[in-house]
């Protein structure tokens, strides 16, 4: 259980590596930062803006507040890399840096309830 959360957009002033894709945030690019206390642990999350909205789409989408990456990851490969016809010649360690994940992922209005 999530105990508090802080949640910031800061400018990096240095590299950093993406919790989620593990990819290089570099130098003056803005990324979310979110610190807070998970059962009793201190964490720290620093990603990319883009990864962290797959993970809210994800939240939204299976209807927590909460993520565990390893779970985003299978969402993303059954819900588009399943289909996606390059699959077997796939240039990504993870589906978090491909556009086509993301475009698919942020572009899909939820439509089932409001
Ligand atoms: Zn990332």
């Amino acid at each position: 259980m999530i105990e508090f959360l802080t949640q910031t957009t800061p400018t990096a002033r240095k590299k950093h590596i993406c919790d989620l894709c593990d990819g290089e945030i570099n130098v003056g690019e803005k990324y979310e930062r979110q610190s807070g206390m998970v059962d009793g642990d201190f964490f720290e999350t620093k990603a990319h803006s883009s990864c962290m909205e797959i993970c809210r789409r994800y939240c939204r989408d299976i209807g927590e507040s909460e993520f565990v990456t390893e779970c985003v990851i299978d969402w993303l490969r059954d819900r588009i890399c399943d289909d996606c016809e390059t699959r077997e010649e796939c240039p990504h360690r993870t589906p978090f840096t491909c556009t086509r994940v993301y475009e698919l992922t942020t572009s899909k209005e939820e439509t089932d309830h409001d």
